[in-house]
């Protein structure tokens, strides 16, 4: 706890083992000398660190929880959320990076891929030589992605893949990209498509002012000759899509305490030094309202996010969990980003300060692997039985 910096309030750290204190040392340690010196300016140039690919491979940032004999880490969930809160400390693009390729590439990979592809691909992406994008959202589609028109042709000895993805992480700089579309009876299949197939293209996304170091693109599809086995062979409808969403929402619901984290340091320290009013502002009282509450509420968060763990490690957390924390640790994380930028003043909206870019980032993280109503509704449903986003 000491070096690692983090609140422990409730003495959390007595439920992990002491592996799981070790992966946190060692990745907060990576952070500090990977990405903290640099982020601020990664994202004020809307840059994408390329190399950082090679340096999450080895230092298993990329499927933890996949075994070891395809390059994963073969570790339990806990350690995967610890990955995730650590890296997002540094910065949510950043850990986007490393939750889509773990989360929404390798694991579909493993889980629904043939024994070939994965020991084809999953080496490869375990050690960042390759880095892989997820293709579900469509310019028309997105908290529905049922309705999907991306489709693939059966064409005998091939399948001819048209149409086209929005809003993908890693897409411009993918070596491999898993999509999912509808075949000609209009089941979603998953195909794994790769750079240098004919009429595949990844054109970016400019202009953002959220997730700046990390790259979103388009995934567009023209007649792309994909062959046959480069199928998912083990999936078929859109539960394959949300399988991959469930992990990866899983790892986001302890990525997001790690900005929270971040922000709320930064506005305790701060707090302590600044003077007005000749006294540190931390002395007065609606700045410790502020502190205390953040810290309330991140320590409400660790403890849900561990108890999630624990079920997804027997194999017994619901989607609907998933979603419950997903949505709470994004939503307590804005929340307190905004008011760590108060507690900062006008510096809180420098790059002195992590805070605005979290703030800027979190923004993307509550919408995207489902919003935050979507997650809502998925609650409500599951208290009344009554979808109400159908
Ligand atoms: P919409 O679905 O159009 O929603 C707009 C608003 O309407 C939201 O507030 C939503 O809650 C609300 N709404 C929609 N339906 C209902 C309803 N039934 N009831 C109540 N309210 C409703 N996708 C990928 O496939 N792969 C990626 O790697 C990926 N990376 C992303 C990276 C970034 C930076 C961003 C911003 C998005 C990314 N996405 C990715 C897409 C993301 O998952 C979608 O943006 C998200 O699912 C929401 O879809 P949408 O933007 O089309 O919004």
């Amino acid at each position: 706890y000491e070096s690692s910096g983090a609140p422990d309030y409730y003495n959390i750290d007595d439920l992990l083992t002491e592996e799981h204190l070790l992966i946190r040392q060692t990745m907060r340690d990576f952070v500090k000398r990977e990405i903290s010196p640099y982020i601020e300016k990664w994202a004020q140039d809307a840059h994408f660190p390329s190399e950082i690919v090679r340096k999450f491979g080895e230092v298993g940032a990329f499927g933890p929880t996949i075994p070891t004999e395809y390059g994963g880490g073969g570790l339990d969930y806990i350690s995967y959320g610890i990955i995730m809160q650590e890296i997002e400390r540094g910065d949510s693009g950043m850990r986007s990076t490393a939750s889509v390729q773990g989360s929404l590439v390798m694991y579909p990979i493993y889980k629904y891929g043939s024994e070939e592809q994965r020991r084809k691909y999953l080496p490869k992406l375990a050690s960042g030589e390759w880095l892989g994008c997820f293709g579900l959202t469509e310019p028309d589609f997105g908290s529905n992605p049922g309705g999907m028109m991306t489709n693939i042709k059966d064409m005998g000895d091939h399948y001819l893949l048209n149409g086209s993805k929005m809003w993908i992480s890693n897409s411009p700089e993918c070596q491999v990209a898993v999509v999912w579309a509808k075949n000609e009876e209009g089941r979603i299949k998953g195909l794994i498509v790769e750079r240098g197939m004919e009429g595949f293209t990844t054109p970016e996304i400019h202009n953002k002012w959220s997730l700046r170091a990390s790259c979103t693109g388009e995934l567009v599809f023209d007649n792309v000759k994909v062959p046959k086995e480069n199928l998912l062979p083990n999936v078929d409808g859109l539960r394959g899509p949300l399988g991959c969403l469930d992990s990866a929402r899983y790892g986001i619901s302890w990525g997001a305490l790690g900005a929270a984290i971040d922000c709320y340091e930064s506005a305790r320290k701060y707090s302590m030094e600044r003077i007005q009013f000749d006294k540190p502002i931390g002395g007065f009282q609606l700045t410790q309202k502020k502190l205390a509450e953040m810290l309330t509420e991140i320590t409400k968060a660790q403890l849900m996010v561990w108890r999630l763990g624990t079920l997804m490690n027997d194999g017994k957390a619901t989607t609907q969990q998933i979603s419950m924390a997903k949505r709470n640790s994004v939503d307590m994380a804005l929340h307190i980003a905004r008011e760590a930028r108060q507690i900062h003043g006008g510096m809180g909206i420098t790059g002195e300060y992590p805070i605005m870019r979290h703030m800027m980032n979190l923004e993307s993280v509550i919408t995207y692997e489902g919003t935050h109503d979507i997650h809502l509704l998925i609650t409500g449903a599951d208290i009344t039985g009554i979808p109400a986003f159908k």
